[in-house]
């Protein structure tokens, strides 16, 4: 992760055009393209990186794990439909990139990784921001009952199944956003799962993306 903050024009214009690609891929919502608009992803890499920031591409950020492209952070969060003063819940804490974009939102963010390193990493590295958005290591499959119920769930890994605990905690009409993992071994397809008044869960499905896996557990480094 670069120590480097600065956020020059020359940065800020490649993160206007990357807004504006991402509105040509089909993201409309104006608060979320404000959000990309507002955070300096190139901070987020290593500085030697500073080129492909802003390129629509996922990059590797060490303890092999990835931050997500930004089309599919764009893509989740606008599913989410986020307003001002929400408490989210994020599992995979990853650089914290996605953690920020909800944070810039207006939403309280409760976030965990269940990589140490990595959770320690990003804890220290995401003080640099003004944002509220409190990280944990621990797994995410058992989510964080101490601070449920959540209006709303994302979570940033590919998942083999619902975690039935992550639907407990969500509040009514609370929704998830959850990348699950297809039959055929070859990525996953995104689905968004309302809660509904009664318990019911209502369920839509929102094309293919590639993720990293969700694992069980908590990992040791
Ligand atoms: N949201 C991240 C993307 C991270 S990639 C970002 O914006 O950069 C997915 C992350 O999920 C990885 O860091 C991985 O370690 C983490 N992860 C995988 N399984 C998990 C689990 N069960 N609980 C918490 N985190 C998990």
């Amino acid at each position: 992760m670069s120590s480097n903050f600065e956020d020059t024009y020359r940065h800020k214009g490649m993160r206007k055009q990357l807004v504006d690609l991402l509105r040509t891929k089909g993201i409309t919502d104006e608060n979320v393209l404000t959000a990309i608009n507002e955070v300096p992803r190139h901070v987020f890499l290593d500085s030697s990186f500073v080129e492909l920031a802003y390129q629509d591409i996922a990059f590797p950020i060490g303890s092999g794990q990835t931050i997500s492209q930004p089309h599919t952070v764009a893509f989740q969060t606008q599913l989410l439909e986020i307003t001002s003063g929400m408490k989210v819940l994020e599992i995979g804490t990853g650089s914290g990139y996605q953690a920020c974009i909800l944070a810039a939102l207006g939403a309280r963010v409760f976030s965990i990784e269940r990589q140490k390193n990595l959770f320690f990493k990003t804890s220290e590295f995401l003080k640099n921001f003004p944002y509220r958005i409190k990280t944990f290591y621990g797994d995410g499959f058992e989510g964080y009952p101490s601070y449920a119920p959540f209006d709303r769930i994302i979570i940033t890994a590919g998942a083999p199944e619902i975690p039935q605990k992550l639907i407990e905690q969500l509040k009514p009409n609370g929704m998830m956003v959850i990348p699950i993992d297809e039959e055929n071994g070859n990525g996953q397809k995104m689905l968004r799962i309302t809660k509904m008044e009664d318990g019911s869960l209502k369920q839509e499905e929102f094309g293919d993306f590639k993720f990293v896996p969700m694992l069980k557990g908590k990992g040791k480094d």
